[in-house]
């Protein structure tokens, strides 16, 4: 069987991931992701040598010592950190400038929030079944269909219909998506921008948003089902469904719980209370160890 951190038939800088967070999640949640998915994702080399998936943070506040965990990846957004929703489309506009200021844009960028783990090889996997040539969003999508006013082309009748991909398991465009919706999206752009139409439209979450824009430039929302939020219930999934995810989460507050179930062999790591350490434990390839250890 062929080692799944074999990714030298793709060519470099396939991917480009940006991940939201915000200072008072620096410690508990930056750390975490530092030493696990993220790591990982960044020593994994493609054809000719060349680094796969780059990655930034886009953050409220640089601290330079989480700052330094992150490999100096993290970036100060101008929005303000305060957790409404305009200033989440805000943030989420500043992440596709983030990757489309990139001198030469990977095929794929995707969207994490700081509390996803992210299967890299699974992601990396799903990715190349699909072809990049075309305008693509991938996602774990909203139940029903949304249905709102049109606030781009300034038609007062007209309509989007839309599903989005909820922004707690991730999402994915490809470069000619992010092509097509960028003008509106983008701070830089001089466009409306992401931010003003989560104005124009009281209560749109970033999430929402995306799907929005996505609709309204007819990219319909590709169904992802591996890609888990905690808003479903993470303690049903078995060890295969833990294993074929690409990305996973949690929450914990009091004494509510939201975070998979490892079976005993596995869920071997002390303090773990994310359970993302024995995840990650589990999850590395053991005849691949070298090339995830090797730098
Ligand atoms: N977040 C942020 N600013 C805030 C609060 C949260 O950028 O003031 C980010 C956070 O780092 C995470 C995402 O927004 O990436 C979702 O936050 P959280 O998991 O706390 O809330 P949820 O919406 O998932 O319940
Ligand atoms: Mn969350």
């Amino acid at each position: 069987s062929r080692c799944p951190t074999d990714f030298t038939h793709v060519e470099g800088n396939f991917l480009f991931i940006t991940i939201k967070t915000t200072e008072k999640f620096h410690r508990l949640r930056i750390e975490l992701i530092a030493s696990t998915w993220m790591s990982e994702a960044l020593l994994l080399k493609g054809r000719n040598d060349r680094p796969l998936v780059k990655v930034a943070v886009l953050s409220d506040a640089v601290d330079k010592s989480v700052n330094n965990l992150t490999g100096g990846r993290m970036v100060k957004s101008r929005c303000p950190s305060s957790h409404n929703q305009t200033d989440f489309c805000c943030k989420q506009a500043a992440e596709f400038d983030l990757y489309y200021g990139e001198p030469q844009a990977s095929k794929w960028y995707c969207h994490f929030d700081d509390d996803n783990y992210v299967n890299i090889y699974q992601l990396l996997k799903e990715l190349e079944r699909h072809d990049a040539s075309m305008p693509l969003y991938l996602g774990k999508s909203s139940r029903g269909m949304v249905k709102l006013k049109d606030v781009i082309s300034g038609n007062e009748k007209g309509r989007v219909t839309f599903q989005f991909g909820t922004g707690g398991a991730g999402f994915c465009l490809t470069r000619v998506a992010m092509q097509r919706i960028m003008p509106t999206v983008s701070c830089l752009t001089g466009g409306s921008g992401l931010e003003s139409v989560c104005r124009k439209l009281p209560g749109l979450a970033d999430d929402v948003g995306v799907g929005y824009v996505t609709g309204y430039y007819n990219i319909t929302i590709t169904e992802v089902p591996t890609m888990h939020s905690h808003l479903e219930k993470l303690q049903i999934l078995s060890q295969n469904d833990i294993k074929n995810a690409i990305s996973l989460s949690y929450t914990r507050y009091k004494h509510f719980e939201n975070t998979v179930q490892l079976s005993s062999f596995h869920n071997i790591t002390p303090s773990d209370p994310t359970k993302f350490r024995s995840l990650h434990a589990f999850l590395r390839p053991k005849e691949c160890s070298r090339t995830i250890t090797d730098k």
